[in-house]
């Protein structure tokens, strides 16, 4: 699980409704959040599966965490995976690799920023 930055974050982010399994056909889903990318976005209603990314929470106003999207890409192309072409390992389809790319660069000795 991923940590978000504050308790209405975590809610809307986390929301599964029952009466909707695709979050984009719920009129209460006010963010997509994609784990794999760590990317918020606002869901836009329009029938559609559109969402605009956001940089800080609406809520608590915290700077949320830069986008990984290019490093998704790079992560998988470094490991010889196309993700069009060849099926994507499981911990490459939610926040899993996040940690293990974390975990790499700290043993490679560059030291993760903001480690204690
Ligand atoms: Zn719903
Ligand atoms: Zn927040």
């Amino acid at each position: 699980m991923i940590e978000h930055c504050c308790a209405d974050m975590a809610r809307e982010a986390d929301l599964r409704c029952e009466a909707h399994p695709d979050a984009f056909a719920c009129p209460d889903t006010l963010i997509r959040f994609e784990p794999k990318f760590l990317e918020y976005g606002l869901v836009v209603h329009d029938g559609g599966s559109a969402s605009r990314e956001i940089r800080f929470c609406p809520w608590c106003g915290a700077a949320l965490p830069p986008s990984r999207r290019d490093r998704w890409f790079e992560a998988l192309e470094a490991r010889g995976i196309d993700p069009w072409e060849d099926d994507v390992p499981p911990e490459f389809e939610d926040g899993r690799w996040l940690r293990e790319e974390a975990a790499a660069r700290t043993t490679a000795g560059e030291g993760a920023p903001g480690a204690r």
